[in-house]
C-alpha cells in the first residue's frame, strides 16, 4: 500500500499490507519456503539475469520479508531496505558491499562493542583499514578520509554513553569529500526518534533486535538506502561498473538510486548468506505496528525515573541525555524527538560489590546486555560486556565499577521506581 501521504504512525499500521487477494486475510501471511517454482525456464533465466523481478530462492527473497523491509523503507521514507540475519550481518554486509582490501573507513570512536571489534579487527585483517576519529565531531574525522575512503560511519546514538554526533556537520563532511555517510540508527528507533536521512545520511544500518522487534524475541538488522548518493564517481566499480557475478550487469544503470540496495541482496545475501527467517520477519512486522507507543511511553519512563536516581542519595551521578548536564544534550535536542532516548546510565556510590548486591536485588528489572525490550533491564558493565578490562582500560572506556546502564521497558514506572527503592534498602 502507498503510504507516502501518512504520518509515521500510520505508517508504522500500514505500509507493507498488502490485502491478500484470495483470502481476504488481514494478517500478513508467514511464507516458510526455501524456494519459489519458476514458471518456466525462460522465467527463471530472466530472474537470475535479473531483468525481471521476482523470487528465486529465501536466501535472496521472501514474500514475508519484503512487506518488512517495505515497512521499513516507508518508515524512513528511503527507496528500499534490505532485512538480513542480525544487526552486525547489516554493518557487515554494507561494509563489504562498500570497501574492499586497500580501501580505508573512517569510524566515530563511540562504537557498539560488536561493531568496534569487526571493523577494527575482523575487517582489517580482510584488508579494509579502519581509523577512528579522536572525537565524534565532524573536524576530527575530515583530516582522516583520502582518495581511498569509501565509507563514513558514525552511529546516531552511541553506546552506553549516549554520545549524539551533530549528523548535519558530518553529512556536510560526507557530501565535500564524496564519501558515503553510514549511520548506525539502531537508537533512532526506526526513524521515529531519529531519522538521520533527514540531516544528510545516505546509507543506515539497524539492530532490529532492539526497538523495532521491541519484545526481545528475535534477532534482526535492516540496511536502508536513502537513494541519495551519487555512486558514478568512480569509486565504486562494484556498483556503477561491469558487475562480475551477473554477466558484466551494471547496477547503478539498471536500479539507479536503489543501486545500493540492490548490491546487498544480490551479492551480498547470495555470498553470505545471513538471510533472515520468514517468522522473524513477521515478528518484526508485529513489533513495528506499536513502535511510537512504546517508544513514547519508555523515553517518557527514562525521564521519571532518571529524575528518581538524580535525587538519590545513594546514586553518584546520572548520565541522561535528556538533562541539559549532559554533552550531548544540546545534539539530542536537535536530531531526536523529545531530545532523548529510552536508556540513561547512572553511578551508584559505594563499590562494585554493593552494585552487584543492588542488581542482585532488583525483581523487576532485569540483568542482562540488551536494550529496546519490553521488560526493563539492567546491565552493569564493569561484570559483565566489560569485564575482561583491566581498571585503566574500564576508565578509558568511561566504565566505572559501580555504573549501571538502565533500558527502560513497557511497565508502570512507578513500579520500577518502588523496585530501585527496594533494591536500594540492601545496598548501605
Ligand atoms: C545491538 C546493536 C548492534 C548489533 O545488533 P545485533 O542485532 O545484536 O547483531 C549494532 N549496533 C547497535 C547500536 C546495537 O545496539
Amino acid at each position: 500500500m502507498e503510504t507516502r501521504n501518512y504520518r509515521f504512525e500510520t505508517r508504522q499500521i500500514h505500509a507493507g499490507l498488502n490485502p491478500d487477494e484470495p483470502t481476504g486475510s488481514r494478517g500478513i501471511a508467514i511464507w516458510p519456503t526455501a524456494a519459489y517454482r519458476f514458471r518456466s525456464c525462460d522465467h527463471a533465466a530472466r530472474l537470475f539475469d535479473l531483468s525481471e523481478a521476482g523470487n528465486i530462492y529465501t536466501r535472496l527473497q521472501n514474500p514475508t520479508t519484503a512487506a518488512f523491509e517495505e515497512r521499513i523503507a516507508a518508515l524512513y521514507g528511503a527507496v528500499g531496505a534490505l532485512a538480513v540475519s542480525s544487526g552486525m550481518s547489516a554493518i557487515l554486509v554494507t561494509t563489504l558491499s562498500l570497501a574492499a582490501a586497500g580501501d580505508n573507513i573512517v569510524v566515530s570512536p563511540y562504537l557498539y562493542g560488536g561493531t568496534h571489534n569487526l571493523l577494527r579487527t575482523t575487517l582489517r585483517r580482510l584488508g579494509i583499514d579502519c581509523r577512528m576519529a579522536a572525537s565524534e565531531q565532524a573536524a576530527d574525522f575530515e583530516p582522516l578520509i583520502d582518495d581511498r575512503t569509501r565509507m563514513i560511519y558514525a552511529e546516531s546514538m552511541g553506546n552506553p554513553t549516549c554520545t549524539v554526533p551533530d549528523l548535519e556537520a558530518l553529512g556536510e563532511v560526507a557530501r565535500r569529500r564524496d564519501v558515503p555517510l553510514v549511520v548506525d540508527n539502531t537508537f533512532g528507533a526506526a526513524g521515529y526518534l531519529c531519522n538521520p536521512f533527514e540531516w544528510g545520511a545516505n546509507i543506515v544500518v539497524d539492530s532490529a533486535t532492539k526497538w523495532i522487534n521491541g519484545h526481545g524475541t528475535t534477532l534482526g538488522g535492516v540496511i536502508v538506502d536513502g537513494g541519495n548518493y551519487d555512486w558514478s564517481n568512480g569509486k565504486f566499480p562494484q556498483i556503477d561498473g561491469p558487475s562480475e557475478g551477473y554477466h558484466g550487469l551494471n547496477l547503478y544503470e539498471t536500479f539507479g538510486n536503489a543501486a545500493f540496495v540492490v548490491k546487498c541482496r544480490v551479492d551480498g545475501l547470495r555470498d553470505l548468506g545471513c538471510a533472515p527467517s520468514p517468522f522473524d520477519s513477521y515478528l518484526m512486522l508485529i513489533g513495528l505496528e506499536t513502535l511510537s507507543l512504546r517508544v513514547r511511553h519508555e523515553v517518557e519512563s527514562a525521564r521519571k525515573l532518571a529524575e528518581y536516581c538524580r535525587r538519590h542519595p545513594k546514586v553518584r551521578n546520572v548520565s541522561y541525555v535528556g538533562f541539559d548536564t549532559h554533552p550531548s544534550h544540546d545534539n539530542a535536542r536537535k536530531y531526536y524527538r523529545f531530545g532523548a532516548s529510552a536508556i540513561f546510565t547512572i553511578e551508584l556510590e559505594g563499590t562494585l560489590e554493593s552494585t552487584v548486591r543492588f542488581v542482585e536485588s532488583l525483581h523487576l528489572a532485569a540483568n542482562m546486555t540488551m536494550i529496546g525490550d519490553s521488560i526493563t533491564v539492567v546491565t552493569h558493565p564493569a561484570s559483565t560486556t566489560h569485564k575482561q578490562l583491566s581498571d585503566e582500560d574500564l576508565a578509558a572506556a568511561g566504565v566505572t565499577p559501580t555504573m549501571l546502564r538502565i533500558s527502560l521497558g513497557l511497565e508502570n514506572v512507578d513500579d520500577l521506581i518502588d523496585d530501585f527503592e527496594q533494591a536500594f534498602t540492601h545496598v548501605e
